[in-house]
C-alpha cells in the first residue's frame, strides 16, 4: 500500500507550488559600458516564486538594487553574461554588502554563481586582496567558451588562472563545457525547470542563459476517472503525480487515460552582448520565447560600427527574435546616448527610434525597451490550472 500521508504531502504541495508561481523580471541597469545617472550598468533580477535570480551584475547594481521593490539578501543565485566590466564589476561589492546584512549560518546553502572561465579567480582574489570575509558560501561554476565566441586576436586562455591559486578552502563550483550534441550547457535541472547557457559572439566570449519550465500535468478527467469507479482521493494525487494506480478490482489504469493535454511551461531568454552566435544552436534554444532578452546599443543606421564592437542594432536582435519566434521581444543595453522616453535633453538620440526599427523587422510585433526599474510579469500559459487546484 502506497504510503497515503506522502501521497497528500506530494499532492498538497504541488497544488501549492505549481498553479500560482509568478515570474517576473525586473531591469536594474540598461545602459552600456558604464552606469549613468539616467542609466544604470547591467543587471536585471528575474523573481520566480519568491526567489530571486541575478542576470549580470555590473558596477552600482547594489545601489540599484535598494532602490528598487527587490532585496539583495533574496538572490540564491547569480548568472554573468561575459567579463566586460559593465557586466559583473558589482559583483564584489555587492556579495560584501549582502554579508554585511546577513548571520552566519552554517546551514546556508552556497550562493551558486554562473559565469565564463576566470570568474571564480577574480572573485576570489577580490575579496581576498580587500580583507573580506563572507558570512555565507558561495560557488562559482565557470562556463568554458570555445574560440569561435570572439575574433581570434581577442581571445585569451584563463583555464590556468585557477591551478594551485585558489587554496581548497576557496569557494567550490563546477567547470562546466560545452556539450556538443546539445549545442549548449547545462546548468541546473529539476523536477520543475531546467536552465542552460548557450554560445554568444561578443567581442569576448559571452553567454545566453535559457530558463525553461518543464510543462505540468494536466488536469484530472473527472468524469472519466468516476466512470472508471475510482474514487476521489489518494489516488487522485498519485495518478495526477504520473504514476499508474491499481484499483481493487485489479484493472491498471494509467495516468495517460485520465490526465488533459500537458500545460506548457514558461520559456524566458537572456543574452549577453553580442552580435551573432557560433554554430546554429542559439535560434534552436531560443524557439518559441516567451520573453526574449536581448541587446541593442546602437541603431539601425550604425549596424557597421556595432558589429566591429560585438554589439546589435534593433533590427538585428529583432532578426533573431524572428528566427527563433519568440512572443515578447525586450531590448536592453542601449548606448548611453539613448536616455530614457521622456528624459531626452537637447541634443540627446531618441529612444524611440530603435523601438520604430525592430518593430518594422517584426512587422508590427510591439517590442519593449527596458528602462531601469521596469518590471515585466511573464505570466503562466493559459490552461487548465484551476482544476489542478480544486479539492479531490
Ligand atoms: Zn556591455
Ligand atoms: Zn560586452
Amino acid at each position: 500500500m502506497p504510503d497515503v500521508q506522502q501521497l497528500k504531502n506530494l499532492s498538497s504541495r504541488r497544488h501549492s507550488s505549481t498553479p500560482r508561481m509568478s515570474m517576473e523580471i525586473t531591469f536594474l541597469g540598461t545602459g552600456s559600458a558604464y552606469p549613468s545617472p539616467t542609466r544604470g550598468a547591467s543587471a536585471l533580477v528575474l523573481r520566480r516564486d519568491g526567489e530571486c535570480w541575478l542576470f549580470d551584475c555590473g558596477e552600482g547594481t547594489q545601489t540599484q538594487l535598494m532602490r528598487s521593490h527587490l532585496r539583495a539578501g533574496r538572490i540564491t543565485k547569480i548568472f554573468i553574461t561575459h567579463l566586460h566590466g559593465d557586466h559583473f564589476f558589482g559583483l564584489p561589492g555587492l556579495l560584501c554588502t549582502i554579508s554585511l546584512q546577513s548571520s552566519p549560518d552554517p546551514n546556508k546553502p552556497p550562493v551558486d554563481i554562473y559565469g565564463p572561465l576566470g570568474l571564480r579567480s577574480f572573485l576570489w582574489r577580490s575579496l581576498e586582496l580587500s580583507h573580506s570575509q563572507l558570512l555565507f558560501p558561495y560557488a562559482v561554476h565557470e562556463l568554458v567558451p570555445t574560440r569561435d565566441q570572439c575574433p581570434a586576436e581577442e581571445f585569451r586562455d584563463f583555464s590556468h588562472l585557477d591551478r594551485g591559486e585558489v587554496p581548497p578552502q576557496g569557494p567550490g563550483g563546477r567547470i562546466l563545457r560545452l556539450d556538443p550534441g546539445e549545442g549548449s550547457y547545462l546548468l541546473e535541472e529539476d523536477e520543475q525547470l531546467v536552465l542552460r547557457a548557450f554560445r554568444l559572439f561578443h567581442r569576448v566570449p559571452s553567454f545566453g542563459f535559457v530558463l525553461e519550465e518543464k510543462p505540468r500535468p494536466g488536469r484530472l478527467n473527472v468524469q472519466k476517472l468516476k466512470d472508471l469507479g475510482v474514487q476521489p482521493g489518494p489516488l487522485y494525487g498519485k495518478l495526477k503525480g504520473g504514476a499508474a494506480v491499481v484499483l481493487e478490482n485489479g484493472v491498471r489504469i494509467s495516468p495517460s487515460e485520465v490526465l488533459e493535454e500537458p500545460i506548457p511551461g514558461r520559456k524566458v531568454c537572456i543574452l549577453g552582448d553580442c552580435s551573432g552566435a557560433p554554430g546554429d544552436e542559439a535560434p534552436r534554444l531560443c524557439r518559441d520565447a516567451d520573453l526574449l532578452v536581448h541587446e541593442a546599443t546602437l541603431d539601425d543606421t550604425q549596424q557597421e560600427k556595432a558589429r566591429e564592437h560585438g554589439h546589435s542594432t534593433p533590427g538585428m536582435a529583432s532578426g533573431f527574435a524572428r528566427l527563433c519566434r519568440a512572443r515578447r521581444l525586450v531590448l536592453t543595453h542601449f548606448s548611453q546616448r539613448y536616455k530614457p522616453a521622456g528624459q531626452a535633453g537637447e541634443g540627446d538620440a531618441d529612444v524611440a527610434e530603435l523601438r520604430r526599427q525592430a518593430e518594422s523587422v517584426l512587422g508590427g510585433q510591439e517590442v519593449t525597451l527596458a528602462e531601469d526599474f521596469m518590471t515585466i510579469e511573464i505570466p503562466m500559459k493559459k490552461g487548465k490550472t484551476a482544476a489542478l487546484a480544486s479539492p479531490e
